[in-house]
């Protein structure tokens, strides 16, 4: 296996994921690209995740003040890798638009790490944020499913991504602001198996993270057919 690695990388040496260096070991991003990413790290909201920006030496568990005042929030735990800025744009919309599937086994280590607290939490099914069929055979892949795919393997939880299903087309969300993107999301989702979610504590996976309505909307047809608790776990998120 390392002799067969070893001839492969001579011929596809490993490149980094966002300035396409070669690397010496396949590290995922060179370290001049790896410093420039805004990687999400204590201390943060215990709860939803966001980063204490002005609170370095602040050790143990904080809650945000928006968690503090809204106790009602659908998530158990919310959890990103890092920051979606400049840097990190164009290796999520890559991954996204530009079938650079084969980031998602870098991407699926990333999650693992960020994933911690969810993983020590308690996960029993790894869910992706679906695409409707329509979308799906116009970009070929889910995003998504392909990151779900990969940490099922590394964490050895199952993935299912059959069960949440969007029943209706929508307009990307990128395209919207706001109550718009609420709005564009309202009551898309639906799970066709409540056998699989019912009792169940959920991982939900998508790539960014911004007003957290497409999450939301997930999490409330994953609770109506029984789900136990869901959690959010996202590549970046939009701070
Ligand atoms: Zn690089
Ligand atoms: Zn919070």
């Amino acid at each position: 296996m390392q002799i067969w690695q070893e001839i492969l990388n001579c011929f596809l040496p490993p490149r980094c994921r966002k300035c396409g260096k070669i690397l010496k070991e396949d590290t995922g991003l060179c370290k001049s690209c790896y410093s420039k990413i805004n990687f999400i790290t204590e201390p943060y909201c215990q709860k939803c995740g966001h980063p204490f920006e002005f609170l370095t030496d602040v050790k143990g568990q904080m809650i945000c003040g928006k968690c503090l005042k809204n106790n009602r929030s659908p998530f158990r735990l919310s959890r990103s890798a890092f920051i979606y800025d400049e840097e990190s744009k164009n290796l999520v919309l890559n991954f996204k638009f530009n079938d650079r599937t084969e980031n998602a086994k870098f991407f699926a280590k990333i999650l693992l790490v960020a994933g911690q607290d969810i993983f020590t939490a308690g996960v029993d099914l790894i869910v992706p944020v679906p695409l409707h069929y329509t979308r799906l055979l116009k970009r070929r892949y889910n995003q998504s499913a392909l990151l779900c795919s990969e940490l099922s393997k590394l964490s050895g939880i199952k993935c299912d991504n059959l069960s949440l299903v969007r029943h209706q087309k929508t307009r990307p969300q990128v395209e919207l602001s706001g109550i718009a993107r609420q709005r564009n999301v309202h009551n898309v989702f639906s799970v066709k198996d409540v056998s699989a979610i019912k009792n169940r504590r959920i991982l939900l996976i998508d790539d960014v993270l911004t007003t957290g309505a497409t999450l939301r909307e997930c999490t409330k047809a994953l609770k109506h057919s029984g789900a136990k608790s869901v959690d959010t776990l996202t590549l970046a998120r939009v701070i």
